[in-house]
């Protein structure tokens, strides 16, 4: 996928900020700019030896990379197994062609209406927002997801909401991508406005990676506007792992739930970073001292490219037992598998 910058896109709604807000808007808008994009800058920074550079230096497969610093900045110096590294640093194993690992195992294809469109389930439809993300993560289930063909404008917006409005049964929109708050707030705002015009529609749910990744795009201005919004507001954000949690994530997160933000996170469990029940309970606790609910725990797709990281079902229930057996029910997420062809998605139990 190639990252579009949002300049290429028609701005729209003219948003008036403080000069505080917009020295903040720059602030998270140049550390996007200045993200880390080769494995070499990556392990150059953390400071492995030139060889082992050499060795960890794996082809990208057709999928950047792409690392903002305040992410970096969490990973343990020249640790290879850092299960931060693990997530972003492309590996050989992304080439190998396995039976059974296809580009888009969740057919998603199918449920595509309108383009940008994944209307799946019963009273909520998910709307592909943005085209790129502020990290390339290397599980990633969209990996092969036609963003280019999908690439929003606020005409393209303008028609996936015109299919959807016809729902009378939609009460929630999701924003999802490519990640939605790589979006500038111009264009986020526009499309929030559009959204809000749907009378049926309660509720406003946003998946996204940044308030981890990019901690700083969780400007006031942003605070504001989810907070001045007539919807429901709720933010799924994307956390593996307790490392990925530090003071700046925290902050962050204490500014959304005062913007009325209700907090959710969902994991995906992957081999050698996260697939222990220590990494898993310690993730639960630091998300809720971050104010934060742990929501599903996904099982991995069946994703070309992934299969390093693959846990398997047998594997992912014992994990999930361990984490019942040792948190109180709200810490411990709901297991959850996507199954194509399913109205919701499949709980493990
Ligand atoms: C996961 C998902 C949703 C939301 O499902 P919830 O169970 O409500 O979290 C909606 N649409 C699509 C296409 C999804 O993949
Ligand atoms: S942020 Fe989410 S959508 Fe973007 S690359 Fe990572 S896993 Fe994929």
């Amino acid at each position: 996928m190639i990252p579009e910058t949002a300049a290429q896109v028609e701005p729209q709604a003219q948003v008036i900020l403080s000069p505080e807000q917009n020295a903040e808007e720059q602030r998270w808008r140049q550390q996007l700019a200045q993200s880390l994009r080769t494995p070499k800058a990556l392990l150059e920074q953390l400071q492995f030896d030139a060889q082992k550079i050499a060795e960890m230096s794996a082809n990208d497969q057709g999928f950047g990379t792409l690392v903002p610093q305040a992410y970096a900045n969490r990973m343990q110096p020249a640790d290879p197994q850092d299960p931060l590294l693990l997530q972003v640093l492309p590996q050989a194993d992304e080439g190998l062609s396995v039976p059974g690992f296809v580009t888009d195992p969740l057919a998603e294809a199918e449920f595509n209406p309108s383009p940008g469109v994944v209307h799946k389930y019963h009273g909520r439809a998910l709307l592909v927002a943005a085209g790129h993300c502020a990290i390339n993560c290397r599980y990633c289930f969209r990996r092969h997801y036609p963003y280019d063909e999908q690439q929003r404008s606020r005409s393209q917006w303008q028609a996936s909401l015109a299919h959807l409005a016809e729902d009378m049964n939609l009460e929630e929109i999701i924003l999802s991508g490519g990640d939605p708050l790589a979006l500038t707030n111009n264009m986020l705002f526009a499309l929030l406005d559009e959204i809000e015009a749907l009378p049926q529609v309660q509720r406003l749910r946003i998946h996204s990676r940044l308030p981890v990744v990019l901690p700083a795009r969780i400007t006031s201005a942003l605070c504001q506007r989810l907070a001045s919004s007539r919807l429901q507001v709720v933010m799924v954000i994307h956390c593996n792992h307790a490392q990925e949690i530090d003071t700046d994530v925290e902050d962050a997160c204490q500014q959304l739930q005062a913007a009325g933000v209700s907090l959710l996170n969902q994991s995906v469990l992957l081999d050698g970073i996260n697939a222990d029940s220590d990494s898993l309970i310690d993730l639960s606790k630091g998300l809720f001292n971050a104010g934060v609910l742990p929501y599903y725990l996904h099982l991995p797709d069946h994703v070309a490219g992934t299969q390093h990281f693959f846990v398997t079902r047998e594997q992912g229930q014992k994990l999930h037992s361990k984490m019942q057996a040792q948190l109180p029910g709200y810490l411990v997420p709901r297991l959850v598998k996507e199954e194509p062809g399913m109205a919701h998605k499949t709980l493990i139990i």
